[in-house]
This record gives C-alpha cells, sequence and structure tokens, in this order.
C-alpha cells in the first residue's frame, strides 16, 4: 500500500490551489495562445502517443484486452499517476487537461480509455471526498510502475443509464458494526471488476430519487463485489467494461466519501422539504464534459490527418484524389468542424475552471459538438479511403468505430441537447 501519509499532503495541497483561482491579476484571460509548460506537456503526450500508444493500438484492439504493458509505460514516465493529472488539473486557465487528452486520445482512443478510465473513480474520490479519503484511496487506483492498478466508476445500472435517478443499488447502514452493505447490479463499467478500487453510486433513501444517493469506495478484494459478463464492443476495444455485482458487499463506515454526518445533514435537509444542490452537481458535468469533448477531437483530428495525407498520395484518374473539389472540399470541412468544435472545448474548460456558472450549458455543447464531429469526421475519412478505410488494414475503420462512444457515454447526445434546451428556454423540456 502506498504511504498515506505523503500523499495526503499531495491532495490537500491540489485541493487548496484548486480553491484559489485569483491570483495578483485576478483570474486568468482565456487565450489561444498556449504558454510553455501547456507547449511542453502537449509535446510530452504526444509523443507518448506517438512513440508508444499508435504502434500498440491495433493488436489491443484485436486482442479486446486491457493493455497493461501499454499502462505500465505511461506509469514509468509518470503519465498515469495522480501527480500527472493533478497537474493538468491545476492550470488554472483548465486547458491543460483537454490539451493531455486530446493528445493521448490522438495516438488511440481504445488505449486512451484504458490509461484514463481510472480518472473517474479518481474524480469521484476527488470531488467528494475528505482530504483523508483522498490520500488512501487514490493512490491505491493508480498502484505504481512496478504494479499498476485500476480504479473503476459504477453509476449505470441496467435500468438506469440516461436516468440515474433509477438507481436500485442500495447501500444501508449496519449501525453495531459501523459497515455499510451494499447489493445491487451495476451495468457499463469501464475497468469493472479488474480494478483495485471502485467507487459505487449507491441509494441510501430509494423514496428520494437520485438526491438519496451517495458514493462508495469498495476497497480491494471485498468480498461480495465481483465482475459480472465483460461486454463486447463495437469500439474502444482495449478499454475493459463489465457488470459488476455487488452481493452484500459489506465496507467500513469510513468507505461513503464525505463521510455520515455530511450525509445524514444532506438527507434532513431534502427531507425538509428545502432545495437539494442538485444545481452543484449539473454544474459538475458540465466541468467534466469538456475533458470528454477532447477526448472525441483526438480521434477525429487522427482520422483527418490520416485522410488528408492518403488523399495527396492516392492517385486515381491521372491526379492524386485530393484534386478533386469534393474529397478537397470534405477536408476542408473536417479541419473547419474540428477547430470549431475545439474552440467550444477550450471555451467550457476555461469557464469550469473559474468557476463560472454555465448560463448555456457550455460543457454539454462542447461535449455534444465535438462527439458528433468525431463521428461524421472519422465516417467521412473511410470515404476518402475508399476499400481501403472499410478495412482493418488501415486505421480509420477503428477510429470510426471507436467515436461512436462519444455521443454515448457520459450523457448521450440527446442529453447534452436535453440539458442545452433546458439551459436556454428556461422550460423543464423532456
Ligand atoms: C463503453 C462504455 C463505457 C461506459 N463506462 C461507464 C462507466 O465507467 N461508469 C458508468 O457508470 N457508466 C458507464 N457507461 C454507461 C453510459 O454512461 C450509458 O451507456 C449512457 O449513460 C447511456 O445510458 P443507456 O446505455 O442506458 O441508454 P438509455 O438511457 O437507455 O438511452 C437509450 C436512448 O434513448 C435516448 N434517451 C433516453 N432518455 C431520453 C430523453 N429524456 N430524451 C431523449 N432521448 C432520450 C438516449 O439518448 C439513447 O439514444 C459506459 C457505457 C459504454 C458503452
Amino acid at each position: 500500500m502506498a504511504d498515506s501519509s505523503v500523499a495526503d499532503v499531495d491532495a490537500q495541497a491540489l485541493l487548496d490551489e484548486a480553491n484559489s483561482t485569483s491570483d495578483a491579476q485576478g483570474e486568468p484571460k482565456f487565450t489561444l495562445e498556449l504558454d510553455q509548460d501547456q507547449k511542453d506537456i502537449k509535446e510530452w503526450v504526444h509523443g507518448f502517443a506517438e512513440g508508444v500508444v499508435r504502434p500498440a493500438a491495433e493488436e489491443w484492439d484485436e486482442r479486446e484486452e486491457t493493455p497493461w504493458p501499454v499502462i505500465q509505460e505511461a506509469a514509468k514516465i509518470g503519465l498515469y499517476s495522480f501527480e500527472a493529472v493533478g497537474q493538468f488539473w491545476a492550470d488554472e486557465t483548465g486547458l491543460t487537461l483537454p490539451i493531455a487528452n486530446e493528445e493521448l486520445f490522438w495516438g488511440d482512443a481504445g488505449i486512451g480509455m484504458a490509461i484514463m478510465g481510472t480518472t473517474l473513480a479518481v474524480a469521484a474520490i476527488f470531488g467528494q471526498g475528505t482530504p483523508e479519503q483522498m490520500g488512501e484511496w487514490i493512490p491505491q487506483c493508480y498502484g505504481d510502475a512496478d504494479d499498476v492498478k485500476l480504479g473503476a466508476f459504477c453509476a449505470s445500472e441496467p435500468d438506469a443509464g440516461s436516468d440515474v435517478s433509477g438507481i436500485r443499488t442500495s447501500a444501508k447502514y449496519d449501525e453495531a458494526k459501523d459497515e455499510w452493505v451494499l447489493n445491487g447490479q451495476k451495468a457499463w463499467a469501464t475497468n469493472g471488476g479488474i480494478a483495485n478500487v471502485h467507487v459505487v453510486i449507491a441509494s441510501v433513501d430509494r423514496e428520494l430519487g437520485s438526491r438519496g444517493h451517495a458514493a462508495f469506495v469498495i476497497p480491494p478484494n471485498t468480498p461480495g463485489c465481483e465482475q459480472g459478463a465483460k461486454v463486447k464492443k463495437h469500439g474502444l476495444r482495449a478499454s475493459h467494461t463489465a457488470d459488476v455485482h455487488l452481493d452484500d458487499c459489506r465496507v467500513p463506515g469510513s468507505c461513503l466519501l464525505g463521510g455520515k454526518e455530511k450525509l445524514d445533514e444532506r438527507l434532513a435537509r431534502v427531507r425538509e422539504g428545502k432545495k437539494a444542490k442538485s444545481q452543484a452537481a449539473m454544474q459538475t458535468f458540465e466541468a467534466s464534459r469538456p475533458v470528454v469533448g477532447a477526448q472525441a477531437l483526438g480521434v477525429a483530428r487522427a482520422a483527418y490527418e490520416y485522410a488528408l495525407d492518403y488523399a495527396k498520395e492516392r492517385r486515381q484518374f491521372g491526379r492524386a484524389i485530393v484534386e478533386n473539389q469534393s474529397i478537397a472540399f470534405d477536408l476542408a470541412n473536417m479541419k473547419l468542424e474540428i477547430d470549431a468544435a475545439r474552440l467550444l472545448v477550450w471555451r467550457a474548460a476555461w469557464m469550469g475552471r473559474q468557476g463560472h456558472k454555465f448560463e448555456n450549458a457550455e460543457g454539454s455543447m462542447s461535449k455534444l459538438k465535438a462527439g458528433e464531429v468525431a463521428v461524421w469526421v472519422t465516417e467521412r475519412a473511410i470515404q476518402i479511403l475508399g476499400g481501403n478505410g472499410y478495412t482493418r488494414e488501415f486505421p480509420v475503420e477503428r477510429m470510426h468505430r471507436d467515436s461512436k462512444i462519444y455521443t454515448i457515454f457520459e450523457g448521450t447526445s440527446e442529453i447534452q441537447q436535453l440539458v442545452i434546451s433546458r439551459a436556454i428556454s428556461g422550460f423543464h423540456i423532456k
């Protein structure tokens, strides 16, 4: 187990840094000009994506297995670590996290998710845990370069996808033993069952719907927490996705993120009919969506670049196919859409980091646009490669399969539209 006292200090320092957005000049201005730190991180992640991730992409997509050796390489250079994610996140402009994600997923989305999937669990612990819980559990999500570990975040269930208020997994408190007992079935968990640490969203009071939910850490090797069926997927196949079964799974009272006192206060407030903090939760989602959008951008940019090079090389009718206006215009529009999506992603990332209110659901806008752009651009890339694009000999076929997830997870495109339409209209659109 990692030295929790050291990790404790790191988590507290990051928390303090995150909470102080102001400096002598006030909040940083939004600028498209990257500073030297941002450029260095971009180059560093790009180098790893190009040299290590890309060459391994086809193999792990075909194997449909977690690419442990690649994750280990990422851990060796410090990219797979809380320190790296914390450093990306601490950038007060908010741009480093999306930039790093775009570069990594430019290498390959399946491997990218195998490396970044842990951050879903880490973000929950970081967002909801006490400094002690952060210090104890975050290092255990990563392990170290010699013994790499994973984290999993389990919210979705067979009957609770877009509608998380339908979560049925229950958590009952056993006061005599100061333990929580969890029962239920989680679906679609990235790293589910193979993770060292699982973060599970469970209902402590079904009558309160999503306001009765709480997040629990399931420590490594806890009896009653088992992997269910592994999902065979269309894309993102190097990333493990599985059901997780919780069967009288007992965890210590200290595994409730944020602690029992805070939960009891919140439940009492809700039962008294006072306003829950759903607005705060919504703002948190808005802030995390640009990162997912940035991953989609990485896939789109990779496919666009491949198609552009191919179109300049491939000759038909005595000329390069790019010399045909229809192909050249497609490429122009691909570039246009990617750059437009990136502007939305960076705007939302900057807003999120400054603590601005997302008046028009700008975070949802960024994820919606980037996800749809990724699907469209990768489909066009296949078209530009013709028959070759349709084969597994060329990477755009894999990129197209991978891109589709970005209109589905972390809120489907329709759910993003729902959030945006409610924000702009003030009506409770259904
Ligand atoms: C590869 C992969 C990895 C995942 N990883 C995780 C993970 O790590 N942890 C986790 O908790 N979950 C994870 N998920 C689950 C993911 O978040 C859900 O799949 C997603 O939220 C959609 O839920 P659903 O699949 O149940 O679809 P549904 O909610 O059943 O939606 C089906 C369709 O109905 C539409 N729809 C639903 N409600 C409305 C509405 N009100 N208005 C208009 N249209 C609507 C949807 O947009 C969609 O098109 C993952 C999923 C996949 C595929």
